[in-house]
């Protein structure tokens, strides 16, 4: 056989596995609930695969995630000519920080050790995080005001406070905030209806990490989920709690 027709063989074969490996793996994502989510004063907006989150503040307005979208005009339409003051990233995926340039005079708030992933100079731990990220290519962007939170702040913002909780496990930097009665989870974990569990388990850097991390957030009072993919949910710290207890 001639290499060439060897070589076809062996990426179609590889090929197939992957995606007869990927399936499964991948109906443990499920779709998100809207391009636009309005609901308990928040809206989350589909911004090229995952949600930013627009909280409106006394003179603006701040972001939970920036999406990845680079031309942001859904979230641009949504922010009108409201400032945004701040974006709190919950962690460093691509699909999560991509629209930080469309917003290049916020202060950016990150969880501990989160920079290095944020700016592309850390590899993402799970391998298919890693692989996504080395099939889409996302040029890398530093925010000109970059701060990163310490376990626990409060961090205020025009107004409004926002508790900032280290969920290491996702990423080693991933982070949690609560505003008000909403605690916005990013990848960490996300809400199915009636209960909340993880995405793809090849998407953290340590996965048995995650369980344990998410049990600090049931210190702080909250009812609601905005996550980074499915959209917003209620009743959510009874299933946090069940979720920790039960898994
Ligand atoms: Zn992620």
């Amino acid at each position: 056989m001639k290499t060439k027709k060897k070589v076809w063989i062996i990426v179609g074969t590889l090929l197939i596995l992957t995606m007869a490996f990927m399936a499964p793996m991948m109906s443990r994502m499920p779709s998100p609930q809207a391009d636009r989510i309005d609901g308990n004063n928040i809206v989350g907006i589909d911004a090229g695969g995952s949600y930013s989150w627009v909280i409106p503040t006394k003179t603006g307005v701040v972001l939970v995630d920036a999406g990845w979208d680079n031309e942001g005009k859904a979230l641009k339409a949504e922010i009108g000519d409201r400032k945004v003051h701040a974006i709190l990233i919950t962690h460093g995926h691509f699909d999560h920080t991509g629209g930080l340039a469309l917003f290049p005079e916020a202060t950016v708030y990150i969880g501990p050790d989160e920079a290095p992933l944020l700016k592309g100079e850390a590899e993402a731990g799970g391998w298919m995080a890693r692989m996504s990220t080395t099939m889409m290519n996302p040029s890398a962007y530093t925010p000109a005001h970059l701060q990163e939170f310490k376990d626990g702040d409060v961090i205020e913002i025009d107004g409004e406070k926002f508790q900032a909780i280290h969920t290491r496990g996702h990423t080693k930097g991933s982070a949690m905030y609560i505003w008000n009665d909403v605690l916005f989870t990013g990848d960490t974990i996300v809400g199915r209806g009636d209960y909340v569990n993880e995405i793809p388990e090849p998407t953290y850097d340590d996965y048995d990490a995650v369980q344990s991390n998410v049990a600090k957030v049931l210190a702080f009072p909250f009812n609601h989920i905005a996550d980074g993919h499915v959209g917003l949910h209620t009743d959510a710290y009874r299933q946090v709690k069940s979720y920790i207890e039960g898994k």
